[in-house]
């Protein structure tokens, strides 16, 4: 622990005492040193021949290789996708379906220690984070969907819903487990057979998962990891034989995605990009708000597509709710993933870190007061000091590009027509907050505002039940809930 980032000292110092290092046991995960492709029920070299070396962001250390899948591996996943669809998986008693799903959730609770250190190692992502979030959301999203695999018609009465068939999946590195559970398990669910691409960065609970299907004796060929970078997704994308994809990332590869689409029929759910208002009234509980605003932009450092990442406070609290935020901000521990303590992790590669880095460049020059706490961050690995920037007009790119990191701009407002005007500006409309005690203003705002998903006093509210995905250029299609069924299903 060396470099110290220090701007701004005018607000208050960090606490004076330090906990003790609270490491999570690494050894509970035992991490090949290389991983092939799973197609067909089986680990399989790629025929690509090519191989890549994924590390841990938080110490740059390389953690193991994994299989670069080319256009015939792609081909092959596919191909065993569609025979498991047709010789059984689609036509087994939805009851026996569920069976399988139930297993899969109940071992993923077994396991999910070794899931959560192997999450946090190969994303950067706080242990305590992995271990109280992604992985009881994502065994609970198992259950919730074993739950619907025989009551489909009841949920669709009189529409004779039918499986798709091939369901192509491909998901980002910010909640790598989680959604991989979010696009799988209603996929099972509903009948489809599927094949997978996780992120290039985060590869390692997607290959851990292939083991779990084993386990739960899942038919070969239901599941399917195709591991590589984007131009493997492009493969998938461009695949001759799926039905249907589903795709969280960015808005630029959505549209890409969303062109090469159309007019093929494959049925399309998109969950892109965000730029979420959290809007602080005057007569919210502040301490409240001030931990659902660091809750909602700096949880998994920000790399969260519904992050709160425009705080909207009304002028009359500006002055008590910034002293307060930025008294919080210098409490928060940024370091080691696996230590039990800490607050912000490593910021998931270098990419990403150079991302932000040049955003952040552009709010300190369009004229953005930027406040970082003092903060001591480690010498190897990606970090980025939780960061706020207050004086930030809407013109300006911290306000309106998605920053994908641990950085709030600050907004303020007068009247709730304000309020909304300001919360609507964004070319997105994925998830918002409202801080307020008046429920008859909470619902006035939820009416107007462009958002899938508005949160009232609270933020980063995930549940298996509640349906989630966006307006505009947040993409479109729900995940979650019964709604997260209907891209899985056709229809007579
Ligand atoms: P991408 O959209 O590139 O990545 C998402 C997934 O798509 C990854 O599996 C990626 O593979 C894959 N992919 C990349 N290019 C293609 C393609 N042409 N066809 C099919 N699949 C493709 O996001 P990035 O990782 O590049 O992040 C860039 C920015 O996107 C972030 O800064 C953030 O703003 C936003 N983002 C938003 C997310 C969200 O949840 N809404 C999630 C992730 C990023 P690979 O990992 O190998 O590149």
């Amino acid at each position: 622990m060396a470099h110290v980032e220090k701007r701004q000292a005018s607000v208050p110092a960090p606490l004076e005492w330090e906990y003790a290092p609270a490491p999570e046991a690494r050894d509970i995960v035992q991490i090949r040193d290389r991983y092939g492709l799973f197609i067909g029920g089986e680990e399989v070299e790629p025929r690509s021949g090519e191989w890549f070396t994924s590390i841990s962001p938080s110490s740059e250390e390389q953690l193991f290789e994994v299989a670069q899948a080319g256009k015939e591996d792609v081909g092959l996943a596919v191909s065993a996708a569609r025979d498991a669809f047709v010789n059984g998986w689609s036509e087994i008693a939805p009851a026996e379906r569920a069976k399988y799903l139930f297993r899969i959730a109940r071992i993923l609770q077994e396991r999910s220690r070794e899931f959560a250190v192997a999450e946090s190692l190969d994303g950067g992502k706080p242990i305590r984070e992995s271990r109280d979030v992604d992985l009881p959301l994502a065994a609970a999203h198992f259950f919730y969907y074993a739950g619907w695999a025989d009551k489909l018609e009841y949920a669709f009465p009189q529409r004779d819903p039918k499986p798709v068939g091939v369901a192509a999946q491909i998901i980002p590195w910010n909640f790598p487990l989680l959604m991989l559970a979010w696009k799988i398990a209603p996929a099972l669910a509903c009948g489809n057979t599927v094949v997978l691409k996780p992120a290039e960065t985060t590869p390692l609970t997607a290959m851990l998962f292939t083991d779990v299907c084993r386990q739960a004796e899942l038919p070969p060929g239901v599941v399917n990891v195709v591991t590589g970078d984007g131009a493997t997704g492009a493969h998938l994308v461009k695949s001759e034989g799926i039905d249907k994809l589903a795709f969280t990332g960015s808005t630029e590869v959505g549209k890409l995605i969303q062109r090469e689409l159309a007019g093929t029929g494959v049925k399309l759910t998109l969950e892109l990009g965000g730029k979420a208002a959290n809007i602080v009234f005057d007569d919210a509980a502040l301490d409240q708000a001030v931990e659902g605003i660091v809750n909602g932009i700096y949880f998994n450092q920000g790399h969260v597509c519904c992050a709160g990442s425009r705080l909207l406070v009304q002028e009359s609290i500006y002055e008590p709710l910034i002293d307060k935020l930025k008294r919080r901000l210098s409490t928060l521990r940024v370091g080691d993933p696996l230590d039990k303590n800490t607050d912000v992790g490593a910021i998931n590669s270098k990419a990403q870190l150079e991302r932000i880095r040049e955003l952040v460049a552009s709010g300190e020059e369009e004229g953005a007061e930027i406040y970082q706490p003092p903060c001591r961050l480690p010498e190897r690995g990606y970090w980025f000091v939780p960061t706020l920037f207050t004086n930030v007009a809407q013109s300006y790119r911290i306000a309106q590009e998605e920053i994908f990191g641990p950085v709030l701009s600050v907004l303020t407002f007068r009247t709730p027509e304000e309020a909304v005007e300001k919360a609507n500006n964004t070319a997105y409309g994925l998830s918002a907050g409202i801080w307020t005690e008046k429920g008859s203003r909470i619902l006035w705002m939820v009416e107007r505002m462009r958002a899938g998903v508005v949160w009232a006093n609270t933020f980063n509210r995930f549940d298996p039940s509640s349906p989630f995905g966006g307006y505009k250029e947040s993409g479109f299609g729900r995940e979650g809930g019964r709604h997260g069924l209907e891209p899985y299903l056709t229809f007579e």
